[in-house]
């Protein structure tokens, strides 16, 4: 019977994953011996770093030419019970069906969910960028403010928390909000972050490289202030303050995907497993963990992938790599990733680009901002359906570096 590597999830990590584990099965020549599976709701690689932007056609591509060109199987469905014991998974079919699926290897690459903390009214009446039927959701309440009474609140966008995404949606929202009431408008984009600064987690001249842009794209920050509760008029903030709005954006962080939780092993506080230099969850023979599910070390000074495609992606070669390496007898591969850069887009601005851990900033304005392009058009894509481009590529320690 053929051995089977079945990998849960189709983002940059699943889907790297199955190009390369599909790679390394080919590079022993027993294609015949071993079956690759990849179990996503669709065979599409949702380009999540875009969806703060006004959603556009070609944020998902279709990576099924892709999976076929390599080999792999697509089954459209969801894992919802993984039994490590049994190296068994469930999977709710998207045709309605539940089945059960052997494994001899299985890659855990389901992604991360926006962290949503038991604040009231956040469920009902906030917004958010995190998965794309909820880019699309913003995106038609966004058109439909024209349509309503022209008021303060439905010219006031909050933001709520001041990470990576949530900068990047502020810097881009006036101009969304000016595309739909006008160009005379009185709009007012607020960033509300409960630090006693806005993004907390970049470096000072990154960040005072951040406030001056997004002051300059007119986006008001209210820091210090946490989020106490959000209703279908506005959000009250711990201040004591309330700010009547129509629209309030959420986008405090992310946590691991809930199938991480029915993993044995380490587990860190954003419920990654602890992953060893191979990506084998701590614990466990025969799963492999990858993207925004691992907790991996991207070298020996200490520092870890956080959950950004950036990583998902080489995590994505490496797991898959060393998912079919056993099976064919070939060397397992060393995660390792020294070169963390950062590239946010700021907006009309233009946009910021750092090096280092150290976020040294060395790009700014439209020089970023084309880097930022290329990046968020090109090479996060997937490659063409091409059998031997794909494998070119795929190799483990392959690494776009700009
Ligand atoms: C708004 C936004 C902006 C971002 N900006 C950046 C950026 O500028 N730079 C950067 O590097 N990163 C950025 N990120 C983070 C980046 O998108 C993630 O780190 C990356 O998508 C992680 O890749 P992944 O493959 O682990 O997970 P995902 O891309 O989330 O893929 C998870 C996959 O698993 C599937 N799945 C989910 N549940 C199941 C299940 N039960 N069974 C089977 N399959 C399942 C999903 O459908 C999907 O195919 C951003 C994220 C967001 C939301």
């Amino acid at each position: 019977m053929r051995k089977h590597i079945l990998i849960a999830g189709s983002g940059f990590a699943g889907t790297w994953a199955a190009i390369s584990a599909a790679r390394a099965v080919a590079l022993a020549g027993k294609e015949a011996e071993v079956a690759i599976t990849v179990v996503s709701p669709s065979a599409n690689l949702v380009i999540r770093p875009r969806l703060y932007e006004a959603v556009i056609e070609d944020m998902n591509p279709d990576i099924k030419p892709l999976l076929d060109a390599v080999g792999v199987q697509h089954v459209a469905g969801t894992v919802t019970e993984i039994s490590s014991d049994a190296r068994r998974v469930t999977v709710a079919r998207a045709d309605g069906q539940a089945v059960q699926m052997h494994y001899d290897k299985f890659v855990l690459a389901a992604g991360s969910q926006l962290f949503t903390p038991p604040i009231p009214g956040l469920h009902e009446h906030s917004f958010n960028v995190d998965q794309l039927e909820n880019a699309r959701k913003l995106e038609a309440h966004i058109r439909s403010l024209a349509a309503r009474t022209p008021t303060g609140a439905r010219n006031t966008v909050v933001i709520a928390g001041s990470g990576l995404t949530g900068i990047e949606t502020a810097a881009d929202m006036g101009g969304r909000l000016k595309a739909v009431l006008g160009d005379d408008a009185e709009i007012r984009v607020i960033l509300v972050e409960q630090a006693s600064t806005i993004a907390p987690h970049l470096s000072a001249a990154a960040r005072a490289v951040v406030e001056g842009a997004l002051a300059e794209c007119g986006v008001e920050f209210k820091v210090g202030a946490g989020v106490v509760s959000i209703d279908a008029q506005g959000i009250e903030l711990s201040s004591g303050e309330r700010v009547e709005s129509d629209t309030i954006v959420w986008t405090a962080g992310a946590r691991a995907h809930a199938l991480a939780a029915q993993i044995p092993g380490e587990h860190d506080r954003l419920g990654r497993l602890v992953a060893d230099a191979c990506l084998r969850a701590r614990g466990t023979g025969d799963i492999f963990v990858t993207g925004d599910v691992a907790r991996a070390a991207t070298d020996d000074l200490g520092h870890f992938a956080l959950m950004s495609c950036q990583h998902a992606m080489s995590l994505g070669r490496v797991a898959g790599h060393n998912a079919a390496a056993e099976l064919v007898g070939l060397p397992l591969h060393s995660y390792s990733q020294p070169k963390y850069v950062t590239c946010l887009d700021l907006g009309p601005w233009g946009a910021l680009y750092t090096e280092g851990w150290g976020q040294q900033v060395s790009l700014v304005r439209e020089d970023a901002k084309s880097l930022k392009r290329e990046i968020t058009t090109k090479w996060i894509y997937p490659p063409a359906p091409d059998r031997e481009a794909a494998f070119a590529v795929a190799n483990p320690d392959f690494v776009i570096v700009p």
